[in-house]
């Protein structure tokens, strides 16, 4: 398929970044990740927005304007023909000599590809997924979506290895969020509880319109820390993502939560966030 290097589409077997890219050198670099459903970008605007917020977090200039970018995401889909996935989009600070200290006239590197990957129906989303909590190793600014991804990949790795999809990182006795995802538990008293936003979360696209969509159904939303304890003990669990929606969790830590699957809150959400996916596709 087609991928874009600095605003020019080239083959994907052809693309090249340099090794003294600051993204190689130092995971000098912000990305974000849009989906596609009928090769329609889902709600880009946020997507866009928090890509803005990210640069300026790292004072990195974004040389394009927003009229630019969205236009290379959707030449990007129809070149690749590409139905249903996702366009990865990452900026890094530039190639230079190895410093430390940056040289702020370096000129940002763009580098965009499409997935094709199903969103709408995935056996995840039918039967749920386990999920092990660890400790939280990654850096303090994770409001920041830089690519610095070693910590959230190896504790996804540690979750495999345990017989599990996922890991929830834990600081402080509380769920800060999934390794690539933001982490919701639904109380007896069918309250929905996720990690109030801060430093030590992503604001997740997925989490801002879950929780409106579940205020909207009624439901009470509480954005605060839940300890493990509260988790293990939840009437439901599930976990947001531009690419994976919301994806039930049934088991934590090996307790299974009530029934061992997808529970009711759960199935009204998903099925209020494929109605906010499908209202985006003229
Ligand atoms: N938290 C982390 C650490 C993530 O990597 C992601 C996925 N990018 C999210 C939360 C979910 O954010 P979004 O809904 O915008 O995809």
């Amino acid at each position: 398929g087609w991928v874009v290097v600095n605003g020019d589409f080239v083959p994907a077997s052809e693309a090249c970044i340099s090794p003294f890219d600051r993204g190689f050198l130092f995971a000098d670099a912000i990305y974000e990740v849009t989906t596609v459903v009928s090769s329609t970008l889902i709600d880009f605007d946020p997507h866009l927005a928090r890509l803005r917020r990210s640069a300026r977090a790292i004072g990195l200039a974004l040389p394009w304007e927003d009229h630019d970018l969205q236009t290379l995401h959707k030449d990007l889909v129809s070149r690749n023909q590409l139905d249903e996935g996702y366009v990865y989009l990452q900026v890094s600070r530039g190639a230079g000599l190895r410093d430390f200290a940056i040289d702020e006239h370096m000129t940002p590197t763009l580098f965009m590809f499409s997935q094709a990957r199903s969103v709408m129906q995935t056996s995840d989303a039918q039967n749920g997924i386990k999920v092990i909590t660890v400790p939280e190793t990654r850096w303090a600014h994770r409001d920041i979506k830089t690519a610095a991804l070693l910590p959230a990949s190896l504790a996804k790795q540690k979750a495999k290895q345990a017989g599990a999809q996922d890991a929830w990182f834990v600081e402080d006795g509380r769920i800060t969020e999934g390794s690539s995802n933001n982490a919701f538990i639904v109380t007896k008293q069918r309250e929905i509880l996720t990690r109030d936003l801060g430093q030590h979360v992503l604001p997740g696209i997925t989490r801002a319109a879950i929780i409106r969509l579940a205020e909207e159904q009624g439901y009470q939303v509480i954005e605060r820390g839940f300890t493990v304890i509260e988790a293990e003990s939840a009437t439901e669990a599930f976990f947001t993502s531009a690419t994976a929606f919301a994806i039930p969790v049934v088991e934590i830590n090996g307790h299974q939560l009530s029934s061992g699957k997808p529970g009711p809150v759960f199935q009204a959400i998903r099925a209020a966030y494929l109605d906010h996916v499908r209202s985006q596709i003229p």
